[in-house]
């Protein structure tokens, strides 16, 4: 059974490369009618961030791809947070350390920071390995009886992975392919410290084979973990699962990958929700489908033309065999795009409730859900967010406060006062305001009096909405209705 896991660590926000592999990881367990795990990492005490872990869930919901087992979701393998499996892990350290296969280091800080000092200065790098490990402070190069005084003693100790030396291990990655790693070049990682917590390395892979995860999918920047951790489940003498490493996500422009700043400088979210005064795509106005349609085209592609999915279709379309090896650029634009595209899905009702606060707080007049819900079909074409509604729409509930300048100047023209004089005679008597009407009566008149269209629809158009912007005049005279035109023409011309 296909069994994936999202494994943060609750140290802040989500990022929105954290979002993308939680969505890779909902879309391969759906497709393959599998669980999706949420699992918290965290051991590391130093990181902990309050509040991180709820934002974390809170951000899985609201993007519309809830986990299926976690915190609060009981799968029959938690707990799901790593600092409530704590007694678990001491085991297994040991377990390695009897078997051989790690080792007690009691190597102070010090000591290892004057080991670096020492050879950078021969301009080498210090790795802890089979190279210098018999000359450091370890149970290799002590006698086992002063390894256990010295553990009675409550010295300070880690457990570290013994790798073998000249060995080459053969590692399959499903995005990546086959990789090959000599093991001369790994350091022999901490797994165990003396505070009783495991590191990330040895916590993941037990918690990963104790929770019957089969698939592990992960950002690249977890690619060079794979060697030990495929030799620690070799160690444990358990089936390693399946690996599959995300292309990571590369600035919008220049070399390097997304981060947090590129985003406060150039001012698009990078956060699903807002954290901490960073924006958040929900409190910015994007929609949910937008975010995720988004998201799983940053370094999947479904091999055709296709670039709207629904989550339906992405389930259907998905697979690791179509994520690119390369980095996937971010581009804040296409979210926009996107975003447009299902605002304009979203049914014109349920826009006009998103967008009834904006009216009740800028107008005065009690315009219902009905007049608002008929604004937005109107205008919601040229919109991107919710929030450029009352931009585009103003006019349909308040009189403009003053006229664009530069159009007034153009249309302003010597016959103009008279001609809408004129106009307003006419519209008085209209009985059937409705567009069509009013269209028809209009334009009889300007036949009749031999006046030409120029003259007339766009000083209209600079009167009734303060600008030359917007839809069909008539439209929106029917909609202000008989009265608040001819107001609106009345108090221009005076
Ligand atoms: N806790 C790790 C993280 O924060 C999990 C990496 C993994 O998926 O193995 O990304």
């Amino acid at each position: 059974k296909v069994r994936v896991r999202f494994a943060p660590s609750p140290t802040g926000a989500l990022h929105i490369g954290g979002v993308r592999t939680a969505l890779f990881n909902y879309l391969f367990a759906k497709k393959h009618g599998g669980d999706f795990i949420l699992r918290i990492e965290d051991t590391d005490q130093n990181r902990f961030v309050e509040g991180a872990e709820q934002y974390i869930i809170d951000s899985l919901n609201w993007c519309g791809i809830p986990y299926d087992e976690g915190i609060g979701k009981d799968g029959g393998y938690g707990p799901y947070r790593q600092s409530e499996r704590k007694s678990l892990y001491k085991k297994y350290a040991n377990e390695l350390v009897e078997n051989g296969k790690a080792y007690y280091a009691f190597d102070s800080p010090e000591s290892l920071d004057s080991h670096r000092k020492n050879h950078e200065e021969k301009g080498k790098t210090f790795i802890y390995n089979w190279h210098n490990r018999l000359k450091l402070d370890n149970s290799l190069s002590l006698m086992p009886e002063e390894v256990k005084t010295r553990l009675d003693n409550g010295d300070d100790y880690v457990i570290r992975f013994l790798t073998p030396p000249d060995e080459k291990l053969q590692l399959m990655d499903k995005i990546r392919g086959a990789i090959q790693i000599d093991t001369n070049v790994l350091d022999d990682k901490v797994l165990f410290k003396s505070d009783g917590m495991p590191t990330y390395h040895l916590a993941n892979i037990v918690d990963d084979h104790l929770m019957e995860i089969s698939h592990v999918i992960r950002g690249e920047e977890w690619l060079p973990s794979m060697a030990l951790h495929q030799q620690l489940y070799d160690a444990f003498g358990w089936d390693a699962p399946e690996f599959a490493h995300l292309p990571l996500i590369m600035k919008p422009v220049g070399k390097g990958k997304l981060s947090k700043r590129d985003g406060e400088k150039l001012g698009f979210p990078v956060f699903p929700l807002s954290w901490n005064e960073s924006k958040g795509y929900k409190e910015e106005g994007y929609f949910p489908e937008a975010v995720i349609n988004f998201l799983a085209l940053l370094g999947w592609n479904p091999g055709t033309e296709q670039e709207l999915f629904s989550l339906d279709e992405l389930v259907n379309a998905f697979s690791l065999e179509r994520v690119n090896k390369s980095g996937a650029r971010f581009d804040p634009e296409k979210t926009k795009w996107y975003n447009q595209h299902y605002l304009q899905e979203t049914s014109d009702k349920e826009l006009a409730q998103l967008f009834l606060p904006t009216v009740k707080e800028y107008a005065t007049n009690k315009d219902g859900l009905e007049y608002v819900t008929k604004v937005v079909s109107l205008i919601k074409e040229r919109a991107v967010f919710v929030s450029d509604f009352w931009e585009l729409s103003d006019y349909f509930f308040i009189a403009p406060a003053e006229y664009n300048e530069k159009a007034a100047k153009k249309q302003w023209k010597e016959d103009t006062e008279e001609i809408m004089t004129d106009l307003i005679s006419v519209l008085k008597p209209i009985k059937d305001f409705s567009s069509e009407n009013s269209e028809t009566i209009v334009k009889a008149w300007i036949g009749e009096k031999e006046l030409s269209f120029g003259k007339v629809m766009p000083p209209l158009r600079l009167f009734l909405v303060g600008d030359m912007k917007g839809p069909h005049i008539f439209d929106i005279m029917a909609m202000i209705g008989k009265e608040e035109s001819i107001s609106r023409i009345e108090t221009a011309l005076n």
